[in-house]
């Protein structure tokens, strides 16, 4: 029976990057090492340091004047780094408040700065992205924060914001690589690697070079993105092996057509997802508004929540696992990233129906 990993994070991973990593576990390309074993300055890691860099540029198309960092600390630590790296001087950062994740970097930044929420859209349990038109932005803020996808509501933005001269960032930890972005138009964007990436233990940190090197010299050192950048990650001893298997992502994705083949095959197993919800005559229900739904994160609701409990038995006995909702917001949640196929959205749209027919 094939398996199909819907969970939220850490994710599903790519058959052939998993069978690829186990044929070369004990013995990397001869070298008689794992990859795991390697010292981070030998030649052997750096190239994959390197080579792992260098597809991470083609596949976003990063601008040279853009660092790419491997960090660890996860997207949390980010929530502190980007306002003790980006403040400036400033006194005020934007954030737009989308959802759990939004409002975690906000209660963050809080400790660093004063924070004005430009829009909040917990006036309707953040079911959907406020129009910009009626974000109310502070010319002189430090820098723009927003969650471009939020995991848990899922709610995604399908458009980017335009913040003029104030530097743009963007927590992509759950869609990062999913559809082609403008990284241009952004002073930072940083995820998680154990959504859409690779292993947990990687943040993927991509920043303007023109913001970094302004911290406060009392700022810890491993806190300071110059540092890091100017190592090239390598200030400390990096997360190897989940860069290694990052690097074997980015390949796949490669040779998979890259980020545009990505966005289409996403947005046709978020239309499968969604028109199964949508055709159910309210069997189940999704909370987030039409335009805003995310592709990655599906959550949604079954009309008697008494039966969800046997919605999940049944799914699991049909190896569709992890499906169960965050806890905050109950009901379920399948998340399909870059790594899920279409057959596996199938396979879930199928059960749903199947169990909607039996319940309904
Ligand atoms: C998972 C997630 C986080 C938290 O990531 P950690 O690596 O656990 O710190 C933050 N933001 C978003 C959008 C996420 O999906």
């Amino acid at each position: 029976m094939a398996i199909y990993n819907f969970s939220a994070g850490p994710a599903v991973l790519p058959k052939e990057v998993l069978q690829q990593a186990q044929a070369e576990l004990p013995d990397w390309h001869g070298s008689g090492m794992s990859v795991m074993e390697m010292s981070h300055r030998g030649k052997e890691y750096m190239g994959i340091h390197a080579q792992a860099e260098a597809d991470l540029r083609e596949l976003m198309g990063i601008p040279a004047n853009y660092k790419v960092l491997f960090l660890q600390g996860g997207a949390h630590l980010q929530f502190s780094m980007i306002p003790l790296n980006l403040l400036r001087g400033k006194g005020s950062a934007d954030y737009v408040n989308t959802g759990e994740w939004s409002k975690k970097a906000i209660g963050e930044a809080k400790k660093f700065c004063h924070v004005n929420v430009v829009a909040d859209a917990s006036d309707k349990n953040c079911t959907y992205v406020p129009k910009e038109r009626t974000w109310k932005r502070d010319r002189n803020a430090a820098y723009l924060h927003y969650v471009a996808n939020e995991t848990i509501g899922g709610v995604e933005f399908n458009w980017v914001p335009d913040s003029g001269d104030v530097p743009l960032v963007a927590d992509m930890s759950s869609n990062i690589l999913s559809r082609p972005v403008d990284v241009s138009k952004f002073g930072l964007i940083y995820a998680g690697a154990q959504k859409n990436i690779g292993p947990a233990g990687v943040t993927v940190v991509i920043v303007r070079e023109d913001l970094i090197g302004h911290a406060d010299p009392r700022l810890p050192t491993m806190l300071d993105y110059k540092i890091h950048a100017d190592a090239d990650s390598m200030y400390n001893t990096p997360p190897t092996y989940g860069i290694y298997i990052a690097g074997l992502v980015f390949q796949w994705l490669k040779k998979n057509g890259g980020v545009a083949a990505m966005e289409r095959t996403n947005i046709a197993k978020a239309k499968v997802l969604y028109d199964a919800i949508d055709a159910s005559a309210g069997f189940y229900r999704c909370p987030v508004h039409q335009a805003d739904r995310s592709r990655m994160n599906v959550p949604f609701t079954l009309k008697d929540a008494a039966l969800d409990a046997e919605f999940l038995k049944q799914a699991d006995a049909r190896g569709l696992l992890q499906l169960k909702g965050h806890r905050s917001v109950g009901g379920m949640r399948a998340s399909i990233y870059n790594a899920m196929p279409l057959e596996g959205v199938r396979a879930l749209a199928d059960f749903m129906n199947e169990f909607a027919g039996q319940h309904g």
